[in-house]
């Protein structure tokens, strides 16, 4: 379809996604990037982060866990470390992962080892964010049925 781009995202387990977009915004290592039809060619890699498409009026949220892009005017290919949809987010897990972490970090690690503990962090928070917007949308869309009656 004229003004719309194709987005795919592959994770070393599985083809997340693979749509048709008006625009999606990525976390590019160098800061988030919003992609439309047409953008120029590049090559990027990925910080942990939000990638958020649009489609009408839909929004979808995806959490990743750093990777590369490559963008071509028609087609965006992330591919990813990990990935998750927000509905797919297990946030107990996540909130487990970073009471680990947190707990790891405050008994004085071994300074290579803070690095990687830090990203965990980042990781779990991410994906604790992104399972929020999911419930935030299931709330709104609540809200506007009961409105309705
Ligand atoms: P954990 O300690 O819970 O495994 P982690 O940050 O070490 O967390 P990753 O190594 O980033 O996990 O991911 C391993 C796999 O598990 C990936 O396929 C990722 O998409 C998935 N994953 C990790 N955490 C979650 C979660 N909270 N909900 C759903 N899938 C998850």
């Amino acid at each position: 379809m004229a003004n719309t781009i194709v987005v795919d995202i592959v994770t070393p387990e599985r083809l997340l996604l693979s749509d048709s977009v008006d625009m999606v915004t990525l976390p590019g290592s160098l800061g988030q990037m919003g992609i439309l039809h047409g953008h120029a060619p590049l090559l990027s890699t990925l910080d942990i982060g939000e990638i958020i498409l649009h489609k009408g009026n839909e929004t979808q949220f995806i959490a990743v866990s750093g990777g590369v892009v490559e963008v071509r005017p028609d087609k965006v290919t992330i591919l990813a470390d990990t990935a998750e949809a927000s509905d797919e987010i297990d946030a107990e897990r996540a909130q487990a992962a970073l009471a680990r972490t947190e707990k790891m970090l405050a008994e004085n690690p071994q300074p290579t080892q803070r690095p990687v503990l830090e990203a965990a962090m980042r990781r779990s928070n991410l994906r604790l964010k992104v399972a929020r917007r999911h419930q935030g949308r299931r709330h709104a869309e609540g809200l506007s049925y009961e409105g309705k009656q």
